[in-house]
């Protein structure tokens, strides 16, 4: 791939090193370890401009925002991936590679924290999420659409970088974790009953993440259940399993009473993320989940 992306004739030189070779539904902790430590590495080397990640599609978003939350904003971090094989008719890899040296190598792109470029399109990481299964275009930015348009001779982006000041910074929003605690996604559903609340605090989860109906919502049983657990010290974060929209406070679920917090923007998988990572920086009290997810 970086053979064919340097026969492109695109703006950069590039230099790759091998984290994993493994389907992304497979990332987790040693291999997020790994790709930090490489990326603070290639972000202290001042011969790097720009970094960028080749990964599986299904857990990008997840990666992309742990990263976003966990590097300093002002070198660029891409994420690229393929929903296509190389092998196949029409395979969009090389492409998005090609697009991810236009966006990583362009002077403007510092700043914006960590971005996925798929299908012609700059995703803030805070924004992404994939949300088809299959087509080049499977991914979506909310409440941002996307950053920039790209292809590999041209980049045209909509706005200044939006966290410029941050960058100058130069300090990561969070600590990278000495280990991530376990924090369960529960997936509401029509009839369901509060066993599989009682389940996840019988595994020792640290915090839980709903996946509700609507605006993040579940039957009367199981927000009963979530706000004992809330109340007991496991933060609750309402989240909603529909494909996009806000999720806010106190809006039909009473989360000033039941001591929950809104995901706000975030989607399941991504307020996951930022829940694991606040438990990590010991951001357990409902206040403060509930600021840093009403400004990431
Ligand atoms: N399960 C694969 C992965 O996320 C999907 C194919 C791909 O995106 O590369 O790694």
């Amino acid at each position: 791939m970086l053979e064919a992306a340097s026969a492109l004739g695109l703006p950069a030189q590039l230099v790759g090193e091998p984290i994993a070779q493994i389907g992304s539904q497979d990332m987790g902790w040693p291999q997020w370890q790994a790709l930090h430590a490489a990326c603070l590495a290639a972000y202290a080397d001042p011969s790097i401009a720009g970094i960028i990640i080749t990964h599986g599609t299904d857990t990008a978003e997840e990666t992309a925002l742990l990263l976003d939350l966990t590097l300093p904003a002002g070198k660029p971090v891409v994420l690229v991936g393929a929903m296509r094989p190389a092998d196949a008719v029409g395979s969009d890899g090389l492409r998005n590679l090609a697009n991810g040296v236009r966006v990583a190598s362009d002077v403007q792109a510092a700043g914006r924290g960590v971005m996925v470029v798929m299908g012609d399109a700059v995703f803030a990481a805070v924004d992404v999420r994939k949300a088809a299964t299959a087509n080049i275009d499977a991914f979506k930015g909310f409440p941002r659409a996307s950053l920039a348009r790209v292809t590999p001779s041209s980049l045209t982006w909509f706005g200044p970088p939006h966290r410029a000041e941050e960058a100058a910074i130069g300090r990561a929003r969070y600590d990278w974790p000495k280990a991530l605690p376990r924090v369960a996604i529960l997936t509401a559903g029509a009839g369901m009953d509060a066993e599989p609340v009682k389940a996840l605090l019988g595994i020792g989860c640290k915090g839980i993440v709903l996946a509700g109906m609507g605006q993040g919502n579940a039957p009367s049983v199981v927000l009963d259940a979530l706000e004992a657990a809330a109340k007991a010290g496991v933060p609750v974060v309402r989240s909603a399993r529909v494909d996009e929209g806000m999720v806010d406070r106190n809006v039909e679920v009473d989360d000033d009473a039941r001591g929950f917090v809104a995901a706000r923007a975030l989607g399941p998988a991504k307020a996951r993320v930022l829940l694991m990572v606040l438990l990590a920086n010991g951001i357990s009290d409902a206040r403060a989940v509930q600021a840093a997810f009403d400004g990431v």
